[in-house]
C-alpha cells in the first residue's frame, strides 16, 4: 500500500487541515513555504493523468474549501501536481501541493 493510502487509513499520522468523505488535506512533512498543504483523494489514483474527470471536479470544490479555510483566497496561492518521472513525482498517489502564505515567486528555469 502506498504512503498516502496509509495516511488515509490512519496508519501514518498527519496534521489534517480539512477532510470529507472523499478527500483529505494535510500539512506536507517537509514544507517549502509558510503554507504547504497536500490535497489527495482518499481513493488511490496514480496521478492526475489517470483520475476520472468527475472525481477531479469534486476535488476542485474541495481544494477551494481548503483555500477558504486557510484564509488565502485574497492573498492567492499556487497549486502544483507532479506527474511521473519528468514531472518529479515521488509519491505515486494523486496529490496537489497548495503553497502560499507568502509570495511564492515566479516559475523560472
Ligand atoms: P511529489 O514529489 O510526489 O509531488 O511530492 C511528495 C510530497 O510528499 C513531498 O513534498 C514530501 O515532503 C511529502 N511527503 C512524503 N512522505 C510524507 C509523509 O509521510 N507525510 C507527509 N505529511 N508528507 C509526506
Ligand atoms: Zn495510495
Amino acid at each position: 500500500m502506498c504512503i498516502f493510502c496509509k495516511i488515509v487509513k490512519g496508519e501514518i499520522p498527519n496534521q489534517t487541515i480539512l477532510e470529507d468523505e472523499n478527500f483529505l488535506a494535510f500539512n506536507d512533512i517537509n514544507p517549502t513555504r509558510k503554507i504547504h498543504v497536500l490535497i489527495i483523494p482518499k481513493e488511490h489514483y496514480d496521478s492526475f493523468d489517470v483520475v476520472p474527470s468527475n472525481i477531479m471536479a469534486d476535488m476542485t470544490t474541495f481544494i477551494q474549501k481548503v483555500a477558504a479555510k486557510l484564509d488565502i483566497k485574497q492573498s492567492g496561492y499556487r497549486l502544483i501536481t507532479n506527474i511521473g518521472d519528468h514531472g518529479g513525482q515521488e509519491v505515486h498517489h494523486l496529490h496537489f501541493h497548495l503553497i502560499g502564505g507568502e509570495p511564492v515567486g515566479r516559475l523560472v528555469r
